[in-house]
């Protein structure tokens, strides 16, 4: 039953059931605190010179705002105890959240350009995963498709390397107009045959046909985003039948203007036209968002009801990549606590 609720305890159900991300960028994820002990560890930044102006310098404003902060940010991850330091922060927080199950994405390639290796980065993130046992975080790499696809492939035979700290997919963010998916069909068929699991980010700066590039040329077993799908009918209907799942990140695309209005998202839309969705964050340090408040978007803007957002949740075990028994045991676990 859904009784009618006051919008607190709306967000005091949704922060207190279980539930799952799918699209989190590590690196966009550093919980504030966490991120200020770095700075002041490097000696600090005259620019931010409190806590305040750490939580207003994050303040999102628009996409080249964006790209600035993420470089900016950078600076102050140097040593491999920072990954360690920030990666223990980060589940802490999911913890914190009731978010028991993630797959996370990792872009080692900036890091190594400075002279990190990407192994021991993840064995750092992976130590610093184990410290929160009651979350389970499954690691995504980044490819970045903004270093083009030689680089990708190298890359790539790099995560074939640190598979034991639970790498087990591939993704590409970046620049979806300039590096289209055909310029990677050889990179995920080579990820394929390694046993990599595949999603690619599409359908959020750029149109269907980045979707459709994903779906035909990469054959993405995810979308990451995938949000202006609904721009082609077909291309919807194609999603529902197949049950590709989407790995939506309604309050990010409103951050970052892909949809002027969270009212103009096509969540709901897409919901009704069957596709199979999963709600995410993306890069909640940038955004200011936590995964309850983009669920709870859902609820006062798109009326989703409570069942919904169960189904929602649930929709993020089935498109995980766990194994089925484990899915299973989630999808018993979640339901028992949703009552
Ligand atoms: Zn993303």
């Amino acid at each position: 039953m859904n009784e009618p609720t006051a919008p607190d305890d709306l967000r005091a159900w949704l922060a207190r059931i279980p539930k799952t991300e799918l699209h989190l960028h590590l690196e966009g994820a550093i919980p504030l605190d966490a991120m200020w002990e770095l700075i002041q560890k490097y000696g600090g930044d005259p620019t931010v010179p409190s806590h305040e102006a750490l939580v207003e310098r994050f303040n999102f404003r628009d996409f080249p705002h964006f790209l600035q902060m993420w470089i900016w940010k950078n600076r102050f991850l140097r040593e491999y105890e920072d990954f360690e330091y920030l990666s223990t922060a980060f589940a802490k927080d999911l913890v914190r959240q009731n978010i028991r199950y993630a797959e996370v994405f990792f872009s080692p390639v900036r890091f190594v350009d400075v002279g990190l290796q990407t192994p021991r980065l993840f064995e750092s993130i992976r130590n610093g995963l184990s410290s929160a046992p009651d979350v389970e975080v499954a690691l995504i790499g980044d490819l970045v498709r903004d270093y083009g696809p030689d680089r990708a492939m190298a890359t790539l035979k790099e995560f074939e390397e640190v598979k034991q700290h639970g790498v087990i997919g591939i993704g590409i963010g970046g620049s979806e107009h300039k590096f289209p998916p055909e310029l990677f069909t050889a990179v995920y068929r080579e990820a394929r045959e390694m046993g990599f699991r595949t999603t690619a980010h599409a359908g959020e700066a750029a149109g269907p046909p980045s979707v459709w590039g994903a779906i035909r040329e990469l054959e993405a077993e995810r979308i990451g985003h995938g949000a202006r799908s609904i721009e082609d009918e077909s291309l919807v209907d194609y999603l529902a039948d197949h049950q590709i799942p989407l790995e939506l990140c309604p309050l990010s695309n409103i951050k970052t203007a892909v949809f002027g209005l969270i009212e103009n998202h096509p969540d709901r839309r897409l919901y009704d036209r069957g596709v199979l969705l999963t709600i995410n964050t993306d890069d909640p340090m940038m955004f200011g968002n936590s995964l309850g408040d983009d669920y709870a978007a859902l609820v006062e803007v798109h009326g989703f009801t409570r069942d919904e957002v169960k189904t929602l949740i649930l929709n993020g075990v089935q498109a995980s990549w766990l194994p089925s028994d484990r899915k299973e045991r989630f999808v018993e676990e979640f339901t028992a606590e949703f009552e």
